[in-house]
């Protein structure tokens, strides 16, 4: 569900005709749509109202300011992984009480940042990131809460890269040495080790593997319990899938179903960690068609955005509808949509049956609102496109198209070289 609709042929973001964007803001960029934002939030947040979770949007799927916001204002908590995040979410003036913080690789420097923030809580990958974070209250004389991160052995049916729960990840802890950091939680005498995360992987469809890892954290929250050990959160992490395709994903409801009444039963504070699910559908990318490439063996549309503005087809082999800004009734053949850059691994979609577009039309990769921009970068020396949002009937520029100077920000020629 998004409100990227025809009009008359004409792909609208709400009530905005995009193509009016494209002409002003220029190509490539980011378009997001505030509602369907917010709905997918409310969806979650609803699903799950009768146990008060807090709900941390996953910034790494998209951390726009704006975006960011927009969920703030709702009540939104934000998952983190990073001392840019948590810099980024001071920006916006979130509540760091509701900001959760993973990542197998936390430094120092991070760590300490996001302990004078006062961030609600670590979730700890590694027994010496454990000992770190004990070092570090132990300076400044603060004391921090902790979650967990038990890496419950969990296979889940998506792409290996995104796939976070199997013993063979790198992430979380195995459940035997996370119940031992319990027994031993005296030893940590800075920290209170107050909570259990799992989260398995990403674009996740199926309900079957996060009953799974919901069980096994169940088992071991239930036998830590049974010795004397108090156990108040439960973070169950993000992952839920959402449709680019074929895909037929539970809905925030019915995964609720699923998992509410195992929750209830465990009598802890519950937090969630959704990304893809809120940002998803919400965000598109707007490219222009450069030249249209009829060779013998195939036919190519070649548009201005590649796969340092939106990588996931690259790097996953991820699915994106492309869709015409204008619906035409030209001739349909199969095209690859590729970018301008050198590598062969550059293209946004592929064999897709389209209508053929003229040099200058628009197209939109959609469902690209997460995972999208904050995975981009600037290769080949491509300045990183800007980034829009259409609120209530109207459009704002959120992010500035970087500039040739934005390139060489920061970079220094030795005297040596000049
Ligand atoms: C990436 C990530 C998420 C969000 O994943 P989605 O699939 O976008 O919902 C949540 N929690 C952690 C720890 C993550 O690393």
């Amino acid at each position: 569900m998004h409100h990227f609709k025809y009009r008359n042929n004409r792909l609208y973001c709400e009530s905005v005709d995009i193509e009016t964007i494209a002409e002003e803001v220029g190509t490539p960029f980011y378009l997001y749509s505030y509602k369907t934002l917010i709905d997918h939030y409310r969806k979650i947040r609803d699903a799950f109202k009768g146990l008060k979770p807090i709900i941390c949007f996953s910034m790494k799927s998209n951390s726009n300011l704006s975006v960011c916001r927009a969920l703030v204002k709702q009540g939104a908590g934000l998952d983190i992984v990073s001392g840019g995040e948590l810099f980024k979410a001071q920006k916006i003036k979130a509540d760091p009480r509701k900001i959760v913080y993973a990542s197998v690789g936390k430094t120092a420097l991070e760590i300490d940042k996001a302990l004078r923030a006062g961030i609600l809580f670590f979730n700890v990958e590694s027994v010496p990131e454990l000992i770190m974070i004990e070092k570090l209250c132990a300076r400044l004389k603060k004391r921090a809460k902790v979650a967990i991160r038990v890496n419950p052995g969990v296979r889940a049916d998506t792409h290996k890269y995104i796939t976070t729960g199997t013993k063979e990840n790198k992430f979380g802890i195995d459940e035997n040495t996370a119940a031992s950091i319990f027994r031993q939680r005296e030893k940590f005498s800075h920290l209170d080790i107050v909570g259990i995360h799992i989260h398995i992987g990403s674009q996740i469809t199926q309900r079957e593997p996060f009953i799974k890892a919901l069980k096994k954290a169940s088992v071991l929250i239930r036998a830590l319990r049974a010795q004397g050990v108090k156990i108040d959160y439960l973070n169950i992490g993000g992952g839920l899938g959402i449709i680019y395709h074929k895909e037929r994903p539970q809905t925030a409801k019915e995964f609720a179903k699923a998992v509410v009444p195992l929750l209830k039963k465990l009598d802890v504070k519950l937090i969630l960690e959704p990304g893809r699910f809120i940002s998803g559908n919400s965000g598109i990318l707007v490219t222009r068609v450069l030249y249209v490439k009829r060779s013998p063996s195939k036919n190519f549309m070649i548009v201005d955005a590649g796969m340092n503005d939106l990588m996931r087809p690259s790097l996953y082999s991820a699915y994106h509808d492309i869709l015409p800004i204008r619906r035409s009734r030209a001739t349909r053949r199969k095209f690859d949509v590729v970018g301008p850059i050198c590598e062969s691994g550059d293209f946004l979609a592929k064999e897709r049956i389209l209508s053929q577009s003229d040099e200058g039309d628009y197209l939109a990769a959609m469902g690209a609102g997460a995972y999208g921009f904050s995975m981009s970068s600037n290769y080949n020396a491509r300045p990183r496109v800007a980034e829009v949002m259409v609120i209530n009937g109207s459009y704002y520029i959120t992010r500035n198209r970087e500039s040739y100077e934005d390139l060489i920000r920061g970079e220094k020629i030795p005297k040596v070289l000049r």
